[in-house]
């Protein structure tokens, strides 16, 4: 099979040109074709001399995602199952928000499945297949934005997959994604979820752009922390705060605890407890999240008065606090979810 150009970086790209002999303005021009217009064939690159277009030919490509399924939520929402070269399926989503819809957010997705076996999580059932390259990130926001007609304004890594064990190839998409010739994202408008990934964060944290980063946190008790989210078990709590508070003393950058209100799990005083105290002397706002059902889970949501208290006392503690509003759960949005459920059929 050949090799997809997209799967490249910017300076690989730069260094298969110089490779080939050509001048170093044709790297620039080579990188701008692929990612910046992601044209689909070689043969579109007509600023390219057609002997070296021809060269490349032999060895290179261009793959893209395509769209495999879409789901159109009544709230406009829209999920997507996108197929690759080797025939794998992902999901991403758009959000559209707003008074007048002008903002976009896409979900994107950073694996095919994923390692990390959190309990509540439906993308965990499948497991981990491998890691996406640079163009399949960057595409999935592409794709999402010619859908929509409408320019992406945010992206977020909340897809499948856990970022930081993808970390070379999210950083690069989403460099490129930020690129101001290209989709031009702004820095502050991408965000990076991680299950806790000490050296991701610590890496993350010396990044030269304003990028954001949320940390799936779910419970500040560590016995329940390890039921919950098992493969993170290594990365305890005491050391994940203290990596937190040296990215946000190092960036000046507040980040966001997402924290998933499981009914009769994680939603008692003990918890909200263990919750203040993890905040304390943190930069962080606490981002509740409604638990979305999943197939075979017993688990359910906690309701609205939960939240609601939550969110005056940690307020009254100083630390800011909000509800995401669920979007599209009638299209199963819903990590992973939509996904099983086509696999199914
Ligand atoms: N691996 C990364 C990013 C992907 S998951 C991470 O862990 O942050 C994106 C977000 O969706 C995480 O906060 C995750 O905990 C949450 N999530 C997983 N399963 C969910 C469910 N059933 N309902 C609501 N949110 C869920």
């Amino acid at each position: 099979m050949k090799t997809s150009l997209n799967t490249l970086s910017r300076n690989q790209l730069l260094f298969l040109v110089k490779e080939a002999g050509q001048p170093a303005f044709r790297g620039k021009q080579l990188y701008e074709w692929v990612f910046v217009r992601q044209v689909d064939s070689i043969d579109e690159m007509t600023n390219l001399p057609k002997a070296f277009r021809q060269a490349l030919e032999e060895n290179y490509c261009i793959a893209k995602p395509s769209i495999y399924h879409r789901a159109v939520s009544k709230d406009g929402t829209r999920k997507y199952i996108f197929q690759l070269q080797d025939g794998a399926l992902i999901e991403s989503v758009g959000i559209p928000s707003g008074k007048k819809n002008e903002r976009l957010t896409v979900c994107f997705s950073t694996q095919v499945g994923c390692a990390m076996q959190c309990q509540f999580c439906a993308t965990a059932k499948e497991g981990l297949t491998r890691n996406l390259t640079i163009g399949e990130i960057v595409c999935q926001v592409l794709l999402v934005q010619e859908d929509f007609g409408q320019r992406v304004t945010n992206i977020v890594g909340m897809g499948q997959g856990e970022p930081f064990a993808n970390y070379d190839n999210v950083l690069e998409a989403i460099r490129i994604l930020n690129d101001p010739k290209g989709i031009a994202i702004g820095a502050r408008h991408i965000t990076l979820s991680t299950c806790g990934i000490l050296q991701g964060i610590q890496r993350f944290g010396t990044e030269p752009e304003q990028f954001t980063l949320a940390i799936s946190l779910h419970t500040a008790i560590q016995s329940k922390r390890d039921k919950l989210m098992p493969r993170v078990s290594g990365m305890p709590l005491p050391a994940l705060k203290k990596t937190l508070q040296e990215y946000t003393l190092a960036t000046n950058r507040r980040v966001t605890l997402e924290y998933l209100l499981i009914k009769g799990v994680n939603d008692g005083e003990e918890d909200l407890k263990a919750l203040v105290d993890f905040c304390s002397g943190l930069l962080c706002h606490v981002n509740l999240l409604p638990l979305n059902d999943i197939s075979d889970s017993p688990w359910k949501p906690s309701g609205q008065a939960v939240a609601n208290h939550w969110i005056s006392t940690l307020m009254n503690n100083d630390t800011e606090a909000s509800m995401r509003q669920s979007r599209g759960s009638d299209i199963d949005a819903a990590c992973g979810q939509l996904k099983n459920s086509i696999q199914k059929k």
